[in-house]
């Protein structure tokens, strides 16, 4: 089988600008493009420089973009991969700082921010049990499927905040939180919600669930950042120290929809921001009205089968956490 490589070449150190350098090779029909790459350097041009290691699909060193996709080199067919001309992109994936060809700082994009959660277990307020603490394997269900986490980063390549916010911490990082935030050995829960709950945390993720499609290893890191907004919310840690306004949103949300049925806009953002800051938005206000999305007098009346919603609220509240 013969396939073309369009491969991203880049030496910071060199200067320049990155090019696609394109290398025809002969393959087998079962290689992968972590085969391609590797024959590339050992047979055409031994400069290119990538990352790899189990071969396996489970360490997740070679997690490129292939085709404009996030993908692991090693799991990728070159025979499925390349497209009706043969051809197959290899790029480094996004908004990663290059630090040679395929090769990119993983320590800012990753472990810096895995860091941030303070990922390891923090018992009896950080002094070590004096036995072993052991507990029934049910409890540890969750927690042992967060923990197939090989921190490959195509969550976060797949991230749709990530391209507008590099400096969120992204699914990687939360789903390493709530692994321990998840762990009925950890005691310091509201400490780890405080944490994640800063700005860049765990409240600015748009659970648009691309984190899920994109997870090889059935972690589902939205659904797991879903799990900790609602811990967070049950345990009352509804933001981090910097960033009150969030539970001000969330909490005049709630009482907005329980009241009339439906969102309050208007309400929304006075109780989110307060007079002063609402004060500043004046200009936008002015904007909104002038587009007819303002409507003075401003009114909210109830929706039809408020009573209803206001009765699912009660309920709800009624039920123990
Ligand atoms: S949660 Fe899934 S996609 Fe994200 S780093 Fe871990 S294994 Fe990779």
């Amino acid at each position: 089988m013969q396939a073309t490589f369009k491969v991203h070449r880049y030496d910071p150190e060199a200067g320049g600008k990155p090019t696609s350098q394109p290398y025809t090779l002969d393959l087998p029909e079962d290689a992968t493009v972590l085969d391609g790459l590797f024959k590339i350097r050992e047979e055409l041009d031994g400069t290119l420089a990538f990352r790899a290691s189990c071969n396996r699909g489970f360490c997740g060193e070679c997690t490129l973009r292939i085709n404009r996709g996030g993908r692991l080199a090693c799991m990728t067919r070159v025979a499925t991969a390349k497209n009706k001309d043969g051809e197959i992109t290899v790029e480094p994936t996004r908004f990663v700082r290059v630090l040679k060809d395929l090769v990119y700082d993983v320590d800012r994009q990753l472990w810096q921010k895995i860091k941030a959660v303070e990922p390891w277990l923090q018992p009896n307020g950080g002094v070590q049990p004096e036995h072993e603490h052991i507990i029934p394997d049910e409890q540890l269900r969750a927690v042992r499927n967060a923990m197939k986490c090989y921190y490959c980063g195509l969550c976060d390549e797949g991230c749709s905040v990530i391209p507008f916010d590099n400096t969120f911490l992204g699914p990687t990082a939360l789903t390493k939180a709530y692994r321990f935030i998840a762990d009925p050995r950890d005691h310091a829960q509201a400490h780890r919600l405080r944490l994640v709950g800063e700005p860049k945390g765990m409240w600015d993720c748009v659970h648009c669930y691309e984190a899920d499609e994109h997870c090889p290893r059935g972690i589902d890191p939205t659904a797991r950042i879903i799990d900790i907004r609602e811990k967070a919310v049950a345990m009352g840690v509804k933001s981090g120290a910097t960033n009150p306004q969030v539970a001000r949103h969330y909490d005049s949300f709630a009482a907005s929809v329980k009241k009339t049925g439906w969102l309050d806009e208007g309400r929304l953002a006075l109780e989110t921001w307060g007079m002063r800051r609402i004060i500043g938005l004046l200009p936008v206000a002015w904007r909104a009205f002038r587009r007819g999305k303002l409507p003075i007098p401003y009114r909210h009346p109830k929706r039809p089968g408020a009573e209803r919603i206001r009765r699912i609220f009660e309920k709800a509240e009624r039920r123990p956490s």
